[in-house]
């Protein structure tokens, strides 16, 4: 059962969110009906106001992030022609088509020499030469490299993609990876789980009941993960609903999620974004904002509540720390995906430019490591260089 949360109702102003806050002062889980009638109040305010209080008995003022690095080793992949949201992959032959060797992986991962970097997170496209060899030295080769950083790698879609090219099974192929040196894994690659939407966005795509059955196994072999909810393009309410209940029926379950991070639609230079006529015309600040504060409330087993700074701007994710969210992308250094689809976000962020965006919304930055542990708390005036890690303090 969730914890009652304190929360004053006279700040609701839509009479129909009263109900959802008496239930959130008791303490008791939301149903799919009361999330959908979060989307639907146009007092985003109230709702935010909810998330915030669920959110601070949990969190209080503190905000994490990681510093972490993104690599992408392909972006070859066999959906190239049927995701239509997607601007990053290509076919073989393909204009703009690469596959790094493990030598370029190292090379691009020594982009974390001189850093802080703790965290790889390594995603890529469905390559039919991205077997699980090509995975596992990776892998080994990355921690003999960097033996003190995190690999946080490929998405369900990914490990289903390699088992089914390697006639193994799921379970067989999270084995050897996390023999290689898998840490976690990351929630990309959900999208929304309804059939009717991935009929229209990402018909052959790993569907939902997949998704989270390789996030089942990954929990069961002692892989924790994150996962992720793509919105703002053809699905509805209840398309988001049904999702988020989806994740929140595993992670009773198991246990094992993480962090939830609902990733906003962006239309251009993608073939959905010319069908939907929305070229240019990313989700707006307000859905932004509410898909993440109906994250913190409809998902009460979930800890963490994650803004992707890259797809909804840093300006957003800043005012989500009072929507209910308590964790932030981290500093990234050279984001490739969304970036192919336009968004207009920087490649990365300095830790500097995170103390600032944090402190700028009143809240306290910490840095964590991937398991969520708290590694340094910044206070007002620290910086970068004058705080030690302290030991690990568990958060989860
Ligand atoms: S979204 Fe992923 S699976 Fe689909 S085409 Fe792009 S890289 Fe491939």
């Amino acid at each position: 059962m969730p914890t009652p949360i304190s929360f004053d109702l006279a700040r609701l102003r839509d009479p129909v969110l009263l109900p959802i806050g008496e239930k959130l002062r008791r303490g008791e889980r939301l149903t799919q009906t009361d999330g959908a009638t979060l989307f639907r109040s146009a007092d985003l305010l109230g709702v935010g106001a909810m998330a915030d209080a669920a959110n601070r008995a949990r969190h209080g003022d503190r905000v994490t992030f990681a510093s972490n690095q993104h690599i992408n080793p392909t972006n070859v992949c066999v959906l190239r022609t049927t995701c239509a949201f997607c601007g990053y992959a290509r076919l073989p032959k393909e204009a703009g088509a690469y596959r790094y060797t493990i030598e370029q992986v190292l090379a691009e991962s020594d982009r974390a020499d001189g850093t802080i970097t703790r965290e790889f997170h390594i995603v890529g496209g469905l390559d039919m030469k991205a077997g699980l060899t090509y995975y596992t030295t990776m892998f080994r080769a990355l921690k003999t490299r960097h033996p003190h950083v995190h690999i946080k790698a490929l998405t369900a879609v990914e490990i289903a993609h390699i088992a089914r090219i390697e006639k193994m099974s799921r379970e067989d192929v999270l084995r050897a990876l996390k023999d290689a040196g898998l840490d976690t894994m990351p929630g990309g690659g959900a999208e929304t789980f309804s059939a009717a939407v991935r009929d229209v966005i990402a018909d052959k795509k790993l569907g939902g009941a997949d998704y989270i059955d390789v996030h089942r196994t990954a929990h069961r072999l002692g892989i924790r993960s994150n996962c992720t909810m793509l919105y703002g393009h053809v699905e509805t309410i209840e398309d988001r609903m049904e999702h988020l209940a989806m994740l929140r029926d595993l992670q009773d379950e198991t246990g094992g999620f993480l962090a939830y991070i609902p990733l906003s639609y962006h239309p251009d230079d993608n073939e959905l974004g010319k069908t939907l006529g929305r070229e240019g015309i990313a989700s707006t600040g307000f859905d932004d904002l509410r898909n993440l504060a109906v994250g913190r409330l409809f998902l009460d087993n979930f800890v963490h509540i994650k803004s992707h700074w890259i797809m909804v701007t840093s300006a957003v994710s800043q005012i989500a720390l009072h929507f209910g969210v308590n964790d932030i992308e981290g500093t990234v250094v050279r984001e490739k995906i969304y970036h192919a689809v336009g968004a207009h976000t920087p490649q990365g962020m300095t830790l500097a430019e995170l103390l600032t965006l944090i402190r700028g919304a009143g809240k306290q930055p910490a840095e964590r490591d991937s398991f969520y542990n708290v590694l340094r708390e910044f206070g007002e005036h620290d910086s970068a260089d004058t705080v030690q890690d302290v030991v690990a303090v568990a958060t989860t």
